[in-house]
């Protein structure tokens, strides 16, 4: 790209009297159309990234950045007296729910960076994840209009729009392409449905609700259209490059399931070689084995995609006869292969009336991925235990990582800057942070750091009050917790916690009590009961501890509303603290654990996820672990666990509880609350998440925080500490590893 053009264009940009909204459309579209010049060259061998999910957050200041221009831009903006951060009033595209699209986001602007041939194929949708406001404490829904300021970093491809066929429509799938800039320009292709009302359906939400047949069946529409409408593509591509020779297509395309969302893709790559071009099923099959790979994010059974047989036959046929068929086939595999009736039934395809997506992808790819190393532990020896019995060599471990460039560079400049006089080099190697350790023993140097948190902490205060409000307890120490509300996840702990301290300060137990505010960010799914009512009974502790005069100044508790990408930046800057406190093997990775950390926020949590790699790396010592591992939890749940028995002997843990007794309960939540801890409910035990078996610790933890942040320099080593080893958990790291040992794709650039 001509960076000097770019500016010359932006320069003579008439800005005198415009909205803000029409400036930044202008500028947008002159970078972006550069780049998007530079991405038309595609190079033979590819990997494509198939995802129901990029939650890319904010373009503007990001693609400024990667072009290289981002503080010419503001200094030629401020000559024409316009200050750049008024473009942040442009709200996110969130195309995503949480870590598996932000994931995906982060891998596309990895690849970019490392030049790495990677394209993202997924869905324009019209309205993204909802926009939450908190009213009266409760989770409020608004729909996500996010092309009401225009899509400058979108180009239509009208030329290459195809047609999806079901059952009962035709639906045109036309392409937007969004250019990924880095030291080679990638796109990430986003498909809208298009056609009569039924067909623009598909693609004007994200995760419509799938508790009805209607639902299931928009879902169902959604999945194919967008895995049908790539592999469609790559496939005629092939075709018109290289002919028919079918054998050589993994040798010019990877392609990545992100989650089971896709798997339709690997029923349409079968149904077209089979039926259009009259492949033999088997062969058709041992092709897409080396061109499919399967990413699995999560073990928890309600997630496990699952479609009835009677929806697919339905609205797709022919994809239904496909999977038929692989099931089948895959049965006869599997039993020549020796596997008993149990373990074929196990890994079946069909099963019941249902069609189990996540054994599709795990019959058929050739590289199955878990996210972190306990989680692709776990997948092997629990979730896809026969598949590693009889294929371990399928099986792989990629730990995700996050981009240090939105994540530190972008978001954090104070921070920034500081690496760049003590880890000269990082901005271009990642690997070169490491030399912030040398400032450990610079009491000069960890004061500056000490500062830069402060300025990040009242920057963090000016942004909150302004969407919320409120400013932070002046000089206090910054909890966060954001991420989904969901109840592996334990905000509820969370909260119980918080409450404990509260009783204690009200009896004057710690003293020295440093000021402490907890941060939560989280959006609850639309019909989740149990989140929902979560979100409104943190937000009750709140209101509780708010308007207690003896520890307001003590204690805080702040719900933001509508947590996304932006929030996300300015809370990882301004955060000493990062709660991490899933129930131990069931947060398969986690991603937000590691922004915390590259922004030196130390971890409190379990030994789960990511959490376990981030201690490996930043050692125990300078995080605050808790809580059950992995085997305590599986034999708690094995051997029988009564929350009642760590209630008994912890007073402040059964006045937390009563929490949800003693506050006002209109919608029947705190009630529900109550019952799901103490006698469980028709699915499930008690307390199914262990809260009460890690709540005494958790407490125990923040209180041990909290004395050591006495010593602001020592606390500040483990900060940097955390910093410092932070170059693992890169993104750029991640990507290497699946261009290596999945996609073989190579730097092209
Ligand atoms: C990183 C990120 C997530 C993922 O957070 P986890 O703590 O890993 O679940 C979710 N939402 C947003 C907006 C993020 O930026």
């Amino acid at each position: 790209m001509n960076k000097r053009q770019i500016l010359q264009k932006i320069n003579a940009l008439d800005t005198e009297g415009k909205d803000v909204i029409v400036l930044y459309n202008e500028i947008s579209e002159i970078v972006a159309e550069a780049a998007y010049k530079d991405a038309k060259t595609c190079p033979s061998r590819r990997a494509c990234y198939f995802s129901i999910e990029f939650l890319i957050g904010r373009s503007f200041y990001n693609n400024l950045m990667e072009a290289g221009i981002l503080s010419e831009v503001k200094e030629i903006l401020a000559k024409k007296g316009v200050d750049i951060s008024e473009f942040e009033q442009i709200e996110d595209a969130a195309l995503g729910n949480g870590g598996l699209g932000r994931l995906a986001a982060c891998f596309l602007d990895s690849a970019a960076a490392e030049g790495l041939p990677l394209y993202g194929y997924g869905i324009r949708y019209k309205y993204g994840l909802f926009r939450q406001a908190i009213e009266n404490g409760y989770q409020v829904e608004y729909p996500d209009d996010w092309q009401r300021f225009g899509d400058p970093w979108s180009f239509r491809r009208e030329d290459q729009a195809r047609t999806i066929e079901f059952a009962d429509m035709k639906v045109r799938a036309v392409p937007y392409d969004m250019p990924v800039l880095g030291k080679r320009t990638n796109f990430l292709r986003l498909y809208q449905a298009e056609g009569g009302e039924e067909a623009q359906k598909i693609s004007e939400y994200l995760y419509p609700a799938d508790d009805t047949k209607e639902g299931k069946l928009l879902r169902i529409r959604q999945e194919y259209f967008f895995s049908a409408a790539a592999v469609g593509e790559l496939i005629d591509q092939f075709v018109a490059k290289h002919g028919k020779r079918f054998a050589f297509f993994p040798r010019y395309y990877s392609i990545q399931l992100n989650d089971t969302h896709p798997v339709f893709a690997i029923a349409e790559f079968l149904r077209i070689l089979t039926v259009s071009y009259k492949v033999p099923f088997q062969k058709a099959v041992a092709i897409a084995q080396k061109t499919f790979h399967y990413t699995n994010h999560t073990i928890l059974p309600e997630a496990l995609e699952c479609w009835p047989e009677k929806y697919i036959k339905k609205i797709l046929p022919q994809i239904c006869a496909v999977l038929k068929r692989l099931d089948r086939f895959a049965r006869r595999t599997l039993f020549a292969r020796g596997c008993g009736d149990g373990e074929v039934e196990s890994m079946a395809i069909r099963s019941g009336q249902n069609f189990r997506m996540a054994n599709v992808a795990v019959f058929v790819c050739g590289r199955i991925n878990g996210v972190a190393k306990i989680h692709s532990e776990i997948i092997k020896k629990e979730l896809f235990q026969t598949a590693a019995k009889y294929f371990p060599e399928r099986f792989c471990n990629k730990t995700n990582g996050v981009t240090q460039r939105r994540w530190l560079m972008l978001n954090n400049p104070a921070l920034s800057a500081l690496l760049d006089s003590c880890a000269a080099g990082w901005r271009e190697k990642f690997d070169k942070i490491s030399d912030l350790r040398k400032i450990e023993d610079d009491p000069f140097a960890i004061e500056k750091f000490i500062r830069v948190k402060e300025e990040n902490k009242r920057a963090l205060s000016d942004y909150i009050f302004q969407k919320e409000g409120v400013r932070l307890l002046p000089g206090a120490i910054v909890y966060a917790q954001v991420k989904r509300l969901h109840e592996y996840k334990r905000q509820l702990m969370t909260a119980f916690a918080i409450s404990e301290l509260y009783f204690k300060l009200k009896r004057g137990e710690c003293p020295d009590f440093a000021p402490s505010v907890f941060l939560f960010g989280a959006k609850s799914a639309p019909s989740y009961f149990r989140a929902k009512g979560i979100i409104k009974f943190i937000n009750a502790i709140a209101a509780m501890i708010a308007a207690d005069e003896t520890v307001n100044q003590k204690l805080q508790v702040i719900f933001v509303q509508n947590y996304n990408v932006s929030y996300a930046e300015k809370i990882v800057a301004g955060s000493d603290v990062s709660l991490q406190v899933s129930t131990a093997g069931l947060e398969a990775s986690g991603t937000g654990n590691m922004k915390f950390m590259m922004n030196g926020a130390v971890t409190c949590g379990t030994m789960d996820g990511a959490n376990i790699e981030i201690v490996e790396h930043a050692g125990r010592e300078n995080n605050y672990i808790f809580g059950a591992e992995v085997e305590e939890i599986d034999s708690l749940r094995e051997n029988g666990y009564d929350p009642a028995e760590y209630l008994a002997h912890d007073e402040d843990a059964r006045r937390a509880l009563d929490l949800l007794r003693t506050f006002p309960d209109e919608k029947g939540y705190y009630t529900e609350l109550y019952a799901f801890l103490t006698i469980g409910a028709s699915w499930h035990k008690p307390d199914h998440y262990f809260i009460f078996r890690d709540l005494g610790e958790y407490v125990a933890a923040l209180i041990k925080i909290n004395a050591d942040y006495k010593d602001r320099a020592d606390f500040a080593k483990k900060q940097i500490e955390n910093i410092a080893s932070s170059a693992y958990f890169s993104s750029d790291r991640t990507i290497r590893e699946y261009a290596a040992d999945i996609w073989r794709i190579k730097d092209e650039k």
